[in-house]
């Protein structure tokens, strides 16, 4: 106890730390801790259970006073982060009491706004933080603290201009503390941007190399479940953690889990929050010891006792990796990281490969029995079509997920220019989905109001239709047919036309 007092951490916080039999401050306590209480802005380079809460909680406690308004104001990537950053700052604060609050979106907003009057602290998701600017029931007037905690993620997800927004609605004179797994150049930029001579500190992963040991196998894609069975019912474990790419994936995996008699649950961000809650709650008390998740789902949250990460899907890059390692191996206890890969997998594989700082030791494939997935594969931007037909690598699916993508953001552009008309009614989900690979059926221009947009929303559009029918009659009149060929069908009168418009260019020149 000695040792967090000589930091300078207030006695009321002393007595909780005491509570919750706290040894010795972490790494980045020790590190950070001295230079938050001393007022400084700091960029901490620290992770999921580093025990950074603590660090920014030292002194958002001290500082707030009971009734003043929102004194601190922390920003988190996820519904589940916030509400854990809640909680731990609820404990912290017990014998100093002090209104936590905690916002997010997927669940109703009129609790929170009641909420909102009597907060003293609030921590929440970019997404429902400006929800609530925009209605007026959130002021960040009184804010001395800013707290940005997993800044990367935050980016990665898409919430930069939020946080930017956010960040200005701030009072310029502040003390502002950011928390990121990788400091990367734009984290880089944001400190330069809204940050007042930040002091930068970094800890060690608080997981210990020594006691993690990671494996990858390489083996058929249609193999791949089998063998996650047969290392799930052959290999001791205590928790796991299945991670997939997207939700499609996730579900199909859980659900052909408990097929195969496996005590598996999913959570992805297609779930709804109070759907996400539960399972969570049902993982932590050990009713199920399987969680088949995305890495956004899992994103910040403090399991206790993880003892294998599998990797179905290889993670699309290494700062994805280091977040699910870093799940196991904590507080001194053995973890192990078993990596699945197949072709479909190569490409992600090879950049986590290509890091020297993982020691990843290539598995023998032990003699597994063949499961017969019963559930229909997914097939957009998952696997090859269908479970047991072999290893058609990126042929056909890969170009199919490619379109897709292109055509997601240049919605995702779009999107932009819905979300300013449209205040901020659908965030959060949506891009939490977006970063789980899925993507709501209108988004492809198929559906609703976006193919009337399309379509025949501009009177551009509308108008150019019968002009372009007077310029087929006049091609064929001008014995242009030979170029197009035939223009009768619809589609074809417009591909024949765009034609037209070369040969007419054509005839200008001649
Ligand atoms: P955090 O990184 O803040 O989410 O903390 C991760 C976990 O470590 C939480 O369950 C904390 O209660 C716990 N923790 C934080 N600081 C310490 C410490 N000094 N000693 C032991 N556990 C800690």
């Amino acid at each position: 106890m000695e040792k967090f007092r000589k930091l300078g951490i207030i006695e009321p916080i002393l007595k909780s730390i005491q509570e919750q039999n706290f040894e010795k401050p972490s790494e980045i306590q020790e590190k950070s801790i001295p230079l938050i209480l001393e007022g400084k802005d700091v960029i901490a380079e620290a992770s999921t259970g580093s025990g950074k809460t603590l660090a920014f909680a030292s002194v958002i406690i001290k500082e707030a006073e009971r009734g003043k308004g929102i004194q601190a104001l922390i920003l988190t990537p996820t519904r589940e982060l916030a509400e854990q950053v809640s909680n731990a700052l609820q404990r912290f604060s017990k014998h100093k009491h002090l209104e936590t609050t905690a916002v997010y979106g997927g669940v109703p907003i009129n609790p929170q706004m009641r909420d909102l009057r009597a907060a003293d602290i609030v921590v929440g998701t970019p997404g429902r933080i400006l929800d609530h600017v925009s209605r007026r029931t959130i002021s960040f007037r009184d804010v001395k603290i800013l707290v940005l905690d997993e800044a990367d993620r935050m980016l990665d997800m898409g919430f930069k201009d939020d946080v930017e927004r956010i960040i200005k609605e701030c009072p310029s004179k502040r003390q502002t503390l950011l928390f990121s797994a990788t400091i990367s150049d734009d984290i880089a930029r944001l400190a330069g941007k809204y940050m007042h001579k930040p002091v930068e500190v970094s800890a060690e992963a608080y997981v210990d190399p020594s006691k993690l040991t990671q494996v990858y196998y390489d083996i058929e894609d249609y193999n791949k479940f089998s063998l996650l069975v047969h290392f799930l019912k052959h290999e001791k474990a205590d928790l796991v953690m299945v991670f997939c790419n997207t939700q499609r994936n996730t579900d199909f995996i859980a659900d052909n889990l408990k097929e195969a008699g496996i005590d598996a649950l999913a959570i992805h961000g297609g779930h709804a929050q109070q759907k996400r809650t539960r399972t969570l709650e049902k993982f932590h008390s050990k009713h199920a010891s399987v969680l088949v998740c995305t890495d956004v789902a899992a994103r910040g949250l403090d399991i206790k006792g993880v003892s294998h990460i599998y990797n179905y899907d290889a993670p699309r890059d290494i700062k994805d990796y280091i977040h699910r390692i870093g799940r196991t191996a904590r507080a001194g206890k053995e973890g192990k990281v078993i990596n699945i890969i197949a072709s479909r997998d190569y490409e992600n594989f090879q950049r986590v490969m290509h890091n020297d700082e993982f020691k990843i030791k290539r598995g023998e494939t032990p003699q597994i029995e063949r499961i017969m997935a019963r559930f229909k594969e997914p097939r957009a931007g998952g696997f090859g079509r269908g479970f047991n037909r072999g290893d058609r690598g990126f042929s056909g699916q890969g170009r199919r997920f490619e379109r897709g993508f292109s055509r997601g953001r240049e919605q995702y552009s779009r999107e932009g220019r819905y979300r300013e008309n449209d205040s901020h009614s659908r965030p959060y989900r949506e891009r939490e989905n977006r970063a789980e690979g899925y993507r709501p059926r209108r988004e492809f221009g198929h559906g609703g109001n976006n193919f009337r947009r399309r379509s025949e929303g501009s009177g551009e559009h509308r108008e150019n239709r019968p002009y372009q029918r007077r310029d087929d009659s006049r091609r064929s009149e001008h014995g242009s047919e030979n170029r197009t060929g035939r223009f009768h069908s619809r589609d074809d009168r417009y591909g024949g036309n765009r034609r037209f418009k070369r040969s007419r260019n054509f005839g200008g020149r001649r």
